[in-house]
Order: structure tokens, then sequence, then C-alpha cells
């Protein structure tokens, strides 16, 4: 088979043993091998554009990070920007009551001067 003598072989990092080249998983010590192909983590992700990815994430945070792969890291997003608005809201809210009341107050308490 001259498709087998093409495949690339190299020592394992861990236990130098002869895997192949792209391999997942070292079939002597079973290290994690996924990392370190540059070449094939270069094809599996075709290139994002950093700008649209940035626009994304402004109008909605997470969206750029969804829009690169990175579910985990939109997802940790999201949920910081749903905290925060919903902390936002319910900090600012009662005081939306607070501040129309004071300025209605004052409204009728500067009329009762005149
Ligand atoms: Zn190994």
């Amino acid at each position: 088979m001259a498709d087998e003598e093409k495949l690339e072989t190299v020592p394992c990092p861990y236990c130098r043993g002869v895997i192949l080249v792209g391999a997942k998983r070292c079939k002597y010590c079973h290290a994690e091998l996924a990392g370190m192909w540059p070449e094939e983590a270069a094809d599996k992700k075709p290139g994002k554009n950093p700008a649209l990815a940035a626009l994304l994430s402004v109008l909605c945070p997470g969206l750029g990070q969804y829009y690169c792969g990175r579910t985990d890291k939109a997802i940790v997003f999201v949920f910081a920007f749903v905290v925060l608005v919903g902390l936002l809201y319910w900090l600012t809210f009662p005081w939306v009551f607070v501040a129309v009341g004071a300025g209605v107050d004052a409204f009728l308490e500067a009329r009762k001067t005149r």
C-alpha cells in the first residue's frame, strides 16, 4: 500500500513511542495529543473575521465567541451579560419610582409655596 508509506510518524513527546502524525491519542501511553498538531487545528477552524467577531460580541456579548466556535466562552459571556443586566435592572428599577416620586412631590411642594 503506497498510502501507508506516506503516513508520517513522530516519537511521542511523553513516551517516545512511534505514533502517526495527527493522532489524537498516543497508542502506547494514551497521552492526549490533539493539541500538538497545528496544521490540523488550522484546517479544522477556517479563519474567522476578527472585526466581525468583535462587532457581533458588541451587539450581543457571546455572539462573537459563538461565531469563533467557542460556545463555552459564549455561554459565559451571555450569562455574565444577563446577570449584569438583571442586576442593573433590579438596582435601578425601584429608584425610578423614588426619583419620579421625589420629582412629583417637589413639584407639589413648590406649588404650595406660591
Ligand atoms: Zn506516548
